[in-house]
């Protein structure tokens, strides 16, 4: 299933996208797609709507987060080895975690603002794996379990706050429009492995990171079980699961960051695409 919420900012309404890619509106079924039924059951029973009998969604409306009620916006560093290789920095031996600002989570095709005097804003396509189950202290092999399903997450990330700024990451990782998630919430029973998933961004149309899941250093399923020992997942919850080569701080002879018109795309196979228009600053 790959459920949706579609209008404006604030005031989406639910939705899924049916077999043959027609987004169809869910508000006459359930009030919204949020934390609360994100479990097995409630997801077997949206599944069990024949998608036929569910009205059109208007053509070209704004498509927002899908699913509402993220208590926590995890992300995890490093976690492609050629990625990390290109950073100049070693594998880590252990998961890198760091925390986005919720704040910052915005519609997959939303535009995204430069934070005031940026100049080095960089992108980084990621598998978001939303956690479906309060997951406390889970072993690797349940750890699936507590899964309800997968998304791409753009974890827009400015370099300098970053790194330059005398610490933590997630001074640059937080600003307002730097965590578009979606388009879609797609349930877990069509990925059935997190591990085969190709995934790829572009900037301005021109390439700029092909990667593979995996290649990953620590898998989806270690990754949840790790996590859910430092911290409790909650229903709702995303783990943006680090980003594979090809970000614009690697780049040769000379880094490249994002600027004022630039437009970014970029998708995962079975999980839908995203498109961003880079904007200045308001004032
Ligand atoms: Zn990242």
């Amino acid at each position: 299933m790959k459920l949706i919420r579609h209008g404006a900012p604030g005031r989406e309404k639910p939705g899924l996208v049916d077999a043959d890619g027609i987004a169809r509106d869910l508000s006459g079924v359930i009030a919204d797609i949020h934390w609360q039924i994100m479990g097995p059951k409630d997801l077997d029973r949206l599944a069990r709507v024949k998608p036929a009998s569910l009205p059109r969604v208007p053509a070209g409306r704004r498509l927002g987060v899908p699913f509402a009620g993220i208590s926590k916006f995890i992300g995890i560093g490093l976690n492609y080895r050629d990625h990390a290789a290109e950073a100049g920095m070693a594998v880590p031996s252990e998961p890198v975690v760091f925390m986005k600002a919720t704040t910052c989570i915005g519609g997959p095709n939303d535009p995204v603002e430069l934070p005031p005097g940026s100049s080095k804003c960089d992108w980084e396509v990621e598998l978001g794996v939303v956690i479906g189950r309060t997951a406390r202290r889970v072993s690797e092999p349940e750890a699936l379990d507590f899964v309800a399903g997968y998304c791409v997450v753009n974890d827009l990330s400015e370099r300098e706050w970053q790194f330059e700024r005398n610490g933590t990451w997630d001074k640059g990782k937080g600003f307002d429009g730097f965590g578009p998630i979606g388009p879609w919430l797609v349930t877990k029973d069509e990925i059935p492995d997190p591990q085969a998933l190709t995934l790829w961004l572009d900037v301005n149309g021109e390439p700029r990171q092909r990667g593979h899941t995996g290649t990953m250093v620590f898998g989806v399923a270690e990754l949840v079980s790790y996590v859910s020992r430092c911290m409790t997942l909650l229903p709702g919850d995303v783990i943006a699961t680090g980003t594979p080569p090809g970000v614009g701080m690697g780049m040769k002879p000379a880094p490249q960051f994002l600027r004022a018109g630039d437009v970014v795309t970029l998708g995962i196979a079975g999980l839908g695409e995203q498109r961003q228009l880079i904007k200045p600053p308001a004032c």
